[in-house]
């Protein structure tokens, strides 16, 4: 039993049993691979290829557009056909290069480098170039993340492999398969900190192989450890895990840094092993298919510029057309209208629903039975906070601290009135944002 948690949270339905046993299997793209060039937080990348250009795979094609910013890779060789806007998994468009897959995935020669031998500012150097950005949903761009002002207050390096989204299981796979990548990120990114800096790895309990799996792996390691913690959504967020693990808070105003803790999930810390050890770019991903829609879920290796549409065919398809497809899991993925859209570093799975139970709830009125609050991990007033958005009350939705809201939905999750709480505090939240950003 886990032993660290967060006051809050829920417990939803896991659903990871029907991929979680599953191995990664290698998906080979179609024809057209697009490669959005804002798939990160910060500036869009810029291109540097040209139509009627042949790339390598692993050959950059855009440069990071900003100090904020990433470069983008070919996943295949081919063609660069057009340079044009694409449509991305929220609906909107964005400048994208479009390459013809030639089927040979001939590939630019890696580099590979003794992390022991480099400097500092080369380790940062080799991460930034490969592209490397948060591969859990944030896509901010690790090397920036891994330099902040004052590194010498990092003492905690928090491997996010909790993974209390239910029904994904990309993150489980990663720490059965390829454990020796994780720790080997881990030992680079703690090489960027103090002597005192400990790497731990966070994973709920109802992980049980994987627990066994990591312990065994950092086991002689002293500056490594697995912290094993309570199965409760949403664990793995940011704030929810640091304060779970080292009992700081961080607010809507800080960095984790600033509490001492650089927070990676899985995938970014393989990343980070591969980019520094092996020069590899990031070209692919490991992609939950799952949901009770699906014929076969299971999780895919997929490029980076594959179309989910591809993916879905690869796994077999639909039972029968779902009425509701996520990008991400139910918890916080968004609904896909259109099948048709990239892979990108920061995609993670689709989930797939024959019903589409939350369309079809019926809000009614709220009954004051203060589930929301009981459930809300940043110990928010989510059914007050909900009711100001309804009124476009921005001040008191600052003045009740909506802007500490995470986007969880935990509140949703428990309101037995089926009220919309979290999307209509994330709304608020959005448009206060912006008001803000405008005064700057
Ligand atoms: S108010 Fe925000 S943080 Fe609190 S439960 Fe709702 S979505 Fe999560
Ligand atoms: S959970 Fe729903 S019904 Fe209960 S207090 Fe919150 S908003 Fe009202």
């Amino acid at each position: 039993m886990g032993s660290f948690t967060f006051k809050g949270g829920v417990h939803p339905f896991e659903g990871k049993e029907l991929s979680a046993e599953k191995p990664v299997e290698s998906l080979k793209p179609g024809k057209e691979l697009v490669y959005l060039l804002s798939q990160h937080i910060g500036a869009p990348a810029k291109p540097i290829v040209a139509k009627g250009d042949h790339v390598l795979a692993g050959q950059k094609i855009a440069e990071a557009g900003g100090f904020v910013s990433a470069p983008v890779h070919a996943s295949v060789s081919g063609t660069v056909t057009k340079i044009e806007k694409r449509k991305n998994a929220t609906g909107g468009y964005v400048d994208a290069i479009i390459v013809e897959n030639d089927e040979k995935y001939e590939s630019v020669a890696f580099e590979p480098a003794d992390p022991d031998a480099l400097s500092r500012d080369e380790i940062l150097g080799r991460i930034r170039e490969a592209g490397v950005v948060g591969m859990g949903g944030a896509g901010f761009p690790t090397a920036v993340k891994l330099a902040p002002k004052d590194p010498s207050i990092v003492d905690h390096i928090l491997v996010n492999g909790s993974e209390c989204e239910p029904y994904l299981t990309s993150d489980y796979r990663c720490m059965l398969d390829f454990p020796d990548k994780i720790t080997g990120g881990l030992e680079i990114i703690l090489k960027l900190f103090g002597p005192d800096c400990k790497g731990v790895i966070c994973i709920e309990d109802n992980k049980p192989k994987a627990i066994e799996v990591m312990r065994k792996a950092v086991s002689g390691r002293s500056n490594m450890s697995v912290a094993v913690m309570k199965t409760k959504y949403p664990e793995g967020a940011e704030r929810c895990l640091i304060h779970a693990i080292t009992g700081r808070s961080v607010n809507s105003r800080m960095l984790p840094a600033d509490a001492g803790c650089v927070v990676d999930n899985i995938d970014t810390v393989i990343a980070v092993n591969d980019a520094v050890r092996e020069g590899r770019p990031v070209m692919d991903r490991v992609f939950t298919v799952s949901g009770d829609a699906p014929v076969n879920p299971r999780n895919f290796r997929v490029p980076v510029g594959m179309s989910y549409a591809e993916i879905v065919e690869a796994e077999g398809g639909f039972k029968q057309t779902p009425e509701k497809v996520i990008s991400g899991g139910p918890m916080m993925g968004f609904a896909l209208s259109d099948l048709n859209v990239p892979v990108t570093k920061t995609s993670g799975a689709i989930t797939a629903f024959l019903k589409d139970e939350v369309s079809r709830a019926v809000p009614s009125a709220c009954i004051n039975c203060g589930r929301c609050v009981k459930g809300c991990p940043a110990r928010l007033l989510p059914c007050k906070l909900a009711s100001f958005a309804e009124h476009n009350n921005a001040a008191a939705f600052e003045e009740y601290y909506g802007l500490e809201c995470v986007n969880c939905g935990s509140c949703s999750y428990s309101c037995p009135a089926k009220r919309p709480l979290a999307a209509q505090i994330n709304k608020m939240r959005q448009i206060v944002l912006a008001n803000k950003r405008k005064k700057k």
